[in-house]
């Protein structure tokens, strides 16, 4: 049975997946990363992991995998198949693309950034399902994002596109480490909300998910730090939106767990900001930890080009096909 390769590494552990044509996930592997042992041990981690992988393609569905697809954390050069810089990782320029394909065999491999390999899935088989333009935003540690358009993740001139979390929503605010002042995500992020909790509440180890706790039994303290979130999140989002107009905003990572607790004020403060633009429809994501092996797999699947996910969606030229 024809299938492919997904790869998910992340700053802590690594998700793997055989992927079948529909999408559906033949098989499903998890291990660390490693980070630990440095960046040459994390890359033949990767490399093993992958050659393991179609090692069970070969027995389990009696041929190997017919591509694979990577998503990386960092700054991802997916044209040229390179991952340039990862500061969790400590990778520098690993030409990761041309090193897996040399492993597997010689398949095609497509190499993605980890927030706009998820963003992918979500938009094509999760919560975007159907939407020719879907802004996907994980409110993680950070705030990023990935901007969909037709069926594909636009990745900017430089790879940088889709940084929502950098906009500036209070000018003169929160220093950030990216060296600009009042960064969405120094106000949005679970990380943000977690700070602000745990000083407003008076407890060290109070995080986000306590704070939507507090908020959801009306403790006016946490609906005081929720609502400042959420304002600064939405005049993000609006940004974003007015210069975009996307159909979905997908909203994912731990913050969006909160549920209504989080999208019935936001879908009010995104509404009350709004004067001309269009409302998109404003939905959590729904793939969770796995958004990031499904993308790889839609990227595996786009460069042999009958993967079937989503027929209405035309992804890849078949003259653009390398193999
Ligand atoms: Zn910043």
């Amino acid at each position: 049975m024809k299938h492919v390769i997904a790869l998910d590494v992340g700053g802590t552990g690594m998700k793997a997946a055989l992927v079948g044509a529909g999408g559906e996930l033949l098989h499903q592997a998890r291990r660390p990363t490693g980070r630990e042992r440095g960046p040459d041990a994390v890359v033949e981690g990767i490399l093993g992991f992958a050659a393991e992988l179609r090692a069970h393609g070969i027995r389990e569905y009696g041929e190997p995998a017919s591509a694979a697809g990577v998503a990386v954390p960092g700054i991802v050069d997916e044209a040229e198949g390179v991952a340039a810089y990862a500061a969790n990782l400590g990778w520098r320029d690993v030409p990761l693309r041309a090193l897996l394909a040399e492993r597997l065999g010689g398949v095609p491999v497509a190499l993605g950034h980890d927030v706009r390999t998820g963003g992918l899935a979500e938009g094509r088989i999760g919560a975007g399902r159907g939407a020719d333009r879907f802004l996907f935003v994980p409110l993680g540690t950070g705030i990023a994002g990935a901007i969909g358009i037709d069926g594909k993740v636009e990745a900017g001139a430089h790879g940088f596109a889709g940084e929502i979390g950098h906009i500036v929503v209070r000018p003169g605010g929160a220093e950030c480490p990216c060296g600009q002042r009042g960064c969405l995500e120094r106000f949005a992020s679970a990380s943000a909300v977690s700070r602000a909790w745990a000083e407003a509440s008076g407890d060290p180890d109070a995080d986000a998910a306590d704070c939507a706790k507090a908020v959801a039994s009306g403790d006016e303290r946490a609906v005081r730090v929720w609502q400042e979130a959420v304002d600064a999140l939405a005049d993000g989002l609006v940004t974003a939106l007015t210069l975009l107009d996307p159909r979905t905003l997908i909203i994912g990572g731990g913050l969006a767990e909160a549920g209504e607790t989080l999208f019935t004020p936001l879908r009010e403060a995104v509404r009350r900001r709004v004067t001309f633009q269009k409302l998109p429809s404003l939905v959590p994501a729904a793939l969770g930890d796995t958004a990031g092996c499904l993308g790889a797999g839609l990227l595996a699947w786009d460069l042999i080009g009958t993967g079937t996910a989503d027929p209405s969606i035309e992804t890849t030229d078949p003259s653009e096909v390398t193999t």
